[in-house]
């Protein structure tokens, strides 16, 4: 039995406490609960024409009376307290908010479940049909559930076959130093071209992807094919005339990091990288070092020791705070795009962007602005400090080909 459901039974006062000897309810009545015991000992019996004949001796955390929950109104046999008991009342509303409160998928299974078991009593027990609160459990099979679990598994399956398939594409976006260049590095980011044209934005297939495994091998391609890309370009001449060696920043979810291939496979591409004037770097949001600091500050040093820097991405659309920002030895810091819409238009944005920069150089970090797309953002990006700078402005993500100069190979 879930700790936390009792607790929260317990919480609501779902909660009867019951005498020895006392009958809880008896066979052939409507039953509308189902009981777990949280202290003391209950018998289950059945009462037939040769008497009494005992079920069952439940203890402490053990469930009865649950087919009430499955719409039965009719309890198959009655239960007595051996002892003074306490016992947590679930009844069908609890059941029912629970369902309300899962992910679709879980909620449609566990509907559909309901909704099966349910059948086979109702064959295996002719009578009226149950009614009663319990059938807004069963009954309804939302449409709307049934198109969002599963809309998530086909995107699941989609994908699976996209990737054998060979239907994820990577993008590169420049990435240049202000005022106006050169390019000092690319972000790498993943598009998904079905074979009649359609795309699928990452938005919407990369958070399935990150609630299942399937990040795992789409992020390794994704590593993989980056840094073939940062090589190509890198001996294509791009980046040249720049005094820092070209970047390829590679986006990396919170998943990810539980791959046991991950490291592995980040020193086989640092090791390719070794004597390039190249280096990668991998963009981690906010929010996911939040939720894993001990395992990220961790990750962070690994990473820094071969020789790949972590970079903060969509700072400002989390938690924004800045005092947790020493606990993470990043190299530099995206400010999320919605600081180049706030810098144009109020002077207060502005002067927070402005300590912001002041704070990251501070603790020695670059800082990068994504979403510009005007001259007018990119420079006042540059009046304010800011090192790097991303956009549409500058460019859109393009395939690989669209970025080699022409005579490259
Ligand atoms: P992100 O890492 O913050 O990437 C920046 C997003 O901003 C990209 O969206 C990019 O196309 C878009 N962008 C760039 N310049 C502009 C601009 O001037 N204006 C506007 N409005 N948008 C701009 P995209 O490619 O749709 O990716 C969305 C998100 O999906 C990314 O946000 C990233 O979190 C995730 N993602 C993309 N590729 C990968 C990947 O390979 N792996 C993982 N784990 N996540 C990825
Ligand atoms: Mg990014
Ligand atoms: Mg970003």
């Amino acid at each position: 039995m879930d700790r936390s459901l009792l607790r929260e039974a317990v919480e609501e006062r779902y909660c009867r406490l019951v005498e020895a000897g006392e009958v809880l309810f008896r066979q052939g009545e409507h039953g509308d609960a189902a009981y777990v015991i949280d202290a003391g000992a209950i018998e289950i019996y059945a009462e037939g024409d040769d008497g009494r004949q005992t079920i069952a001796r439940l203890t402490e955390n053990e469930l009865f009376g649950e087919m009430a929950l499955l719409g039965d109104s009719r309890r198959s046999a009655s239960a007595m307290a051996l002892e003074p008991s306490r016992l947590l009342v679930i009844t069908p509303e609890h059941l029912r908010e629970r369902l309300e409160a899962a992910d679709p998928l879980t909620r449609h299974l566990l509907r559909t479940l309901v909704l099966r078991s349910r059948e086979l009593l109702q064959r295996s027990r002719p009578g009226p049909s149950p009614t009663g609160t319990a059938d807004l459990i069963a009954a309804e099979l939302a449409a709307n559930d049934r198109r969002l679990a599963f809309g998530r598994v086909r995107i699941e399956q989609a994908m699976e076959q996209a990737l054998r398939r060979r239907e994820f594409q990577l993008y590169f976006q420049p990435v240049l130093r202000l005022p106006s260049g050169p390019i000092a590095g690319y972000e790498a980011l993943i598009r998904w071209i079905k074979p009649d044209g359609s795309r699928v934005p990452p938005a919407e297939f990369i958070p399935v992807a990150e609630s299942s495994d399937l990040i795992w091998p789409i992020g390794r391609w994704v590593l993989e094919t980056a840094v073939d890309g940062l090589l190509r370009l890198a001996r294509s001449g791009v980046g040249a005339e720049s005094a820092a060696p070209l970047f390829m920043n590679v986006n990396l979810s919170a998943r990810q990091l539980h791959d046991p291939q991950l490291l592995p496979l980040l020193a086989a591409q640092a090791a390719r990288l070794r004597g390039q004037r190249c280096r990668l770097k991998l963009e981690v949001t906010e929010s996911l070092m939040i939720g894993n600091v001990a395992l990220m500050q961790a990750f962070i040093i690994q990473c820094r020791e071969l020789g790949v820097p972590v970079v903060l991405d969509d700072f400002g659309t989390g938690y924004c705070s800045l005092s947790y920002l020493h606990l993470f030895e990043v190299q530099a810091m995206k400010l999320d795009r919605s600081f180049v819409r706030g810098i144009s238009v109020s002077q207060a944005s502005e002067k927070v962007v402005r300590g912001i920069v002041g704070m990251a150089h501070e603790l020695g970090l670059e800082v990068v602005v994504e979403g510009v797309e005007t001259a007018d953002q990119a420079q006042q990006a540059s009046g304010l400090g800011i090192d790097f700078a991303q956009g549409y402005y500058f460019a859109r993500p393009a395939p690989l080909d669209e970025l080699l100069p022409a005579q490259a190979p």
